[in-house]
């Protein structure tokens, strides 16, 4: 039995912080281990796969949805025996045995490991306008709000997978998409750029910086600017999608110790952190690949490693 020091609704053997790929595979591993185990999210269970279109690399499935997935995700989660919290953690503290952890709205989890799988959350450009018309206009979100600008002139910025993917998608619902991106070298692989480069509704705008978004209630023009002779041009659109890369989620994390330079949570191979029952998984690791096959190995080992943290707790 693993919580004879506490025993409350409040209390676990782990605790997940997230619930993308990285923070639902935790939950899954960690409870068919008969650890008690809840995840904890701000948002959606999914992560980032909730707002992706399509996932064409999640082995045994050639294409899927990425709200699809998700929900599979969370429901094998639910079903293993897992707790779904929902949470905006603030803060974790370190009690050595036990771990507490706070959420915005005051409530306090204690649990005997940590996995923090919180992801990263999107960049912004920082132009005149972007916060102004966020919601009425501007959305980094090409799943969520594409629909609403069905037959109109949208604008994509980036040159990242994101933008590639989220570019092709948009396609099929506006008159036009202009992919704006500030030099000629893409990061997203030569086949997605082949897909966009297939549809007749793309207006390639290389090498090009976003200046401003314009517009009276909702954004109805954008400035940008060449940057090889410097000359502005404006162009009408109703939305504007930026998809200029993610920073890791983890202001909550006051053990700056635990950080690399970028903010990114170091571990071993284990997925532990410098602190003991500190695990961490998934894209918010400091690590090459960030893919959701990826995120599902780190939560399943961080689980396992969670596990054979708390049992060497439990016999000392
Ligand atoms: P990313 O790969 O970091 O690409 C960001 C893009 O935005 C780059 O083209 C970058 O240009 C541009 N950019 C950055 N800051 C900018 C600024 N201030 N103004 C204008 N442009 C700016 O980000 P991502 O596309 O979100 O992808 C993040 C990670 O998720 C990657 O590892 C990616 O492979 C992965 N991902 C995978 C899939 C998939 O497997 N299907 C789908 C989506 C994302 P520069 O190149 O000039 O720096």
């Amino acid at each position: 039995m693993h919580l004879e020091n506490k025993n409350n609704n409040n209390t676990y053997d782990v605790l997940i912080i997230g619930g993308g790929p990285a923070g639902l595979t935790a939950a899954i591993y960690s409870s068919k281990a008969m650890m008690k185990t809840a995840f904890l999210d701000k948002g959606a269970p999914g992560g980032k796969m909730v707002v992706t279109y399509e996932i064409d690399n999640w082995p045994g499935d050639k294409r899927i949805n990425g709200a699809d997935l998700s929900l599979r995700m969370f429901e094998h989660a639910m079903n293993a025996g897992s707790e779904y919290l929902y949470g905006d953690v603030t803060n974790i503290i370190d009690h050595k045995y036990w771990k507490e952890i706070i959420t915005s709205d005051g409530n306090k989890y204690y649990s005997k490991a940590v996995i923090i799988a919180s992801g990263m959350k999107e960049k912004k450009i920082g132009v005149p306008g972007e916060e102004e018309y966020f919601g009425k206009g501007v959305s980094y979100c090409a799943v969520c709000d594409g629909g609403i600008f069905k037959g109109k002139n949208i604008a994509v910025i980036g040159g990242g997978a994101s933008a590639i993917e989220e570019a092709t998608y948009l396609t099929g619902l506006a008159n036009k998409v202009y992919l704006i991106h500030r030099r000629d070298f893409f990061r997203a692989t030569d086949q997605s750029i082949k897909i966009l480069k297939s549809k007749n509704n793309v207006e390639w705008k290389i090498p090009y910086v976003l200046k401003e978004i314009k517009g009276e209630k909702f954004v109805n023009e954008i400035v940008i600017q060449n940057t090889e002779n410097s000359q502005l041009e404006s162009i009408e659109v109703t939305a504007i999608f930026p998809y200029i890369g993610l920073n890791p989620e983890t202001k909550f994390v006051s053990q700056k110790e635990i950080l690399d330079d970028y903010g990114f949570i170091e571990t071993n191979v284990n997925m532990l952190t410098k602190i003991k029952g500190i695990f961490s998984a998934g894209d918010v690791n400091s690590k090459l690949l960030r893919q959701v096959v990826t995120a599902a190995s780190d939560g399943a080992i961080a689980a396992v490693e969670a596990k054979n943290y708390i049992d060497g707790l439990d016999v000392q």
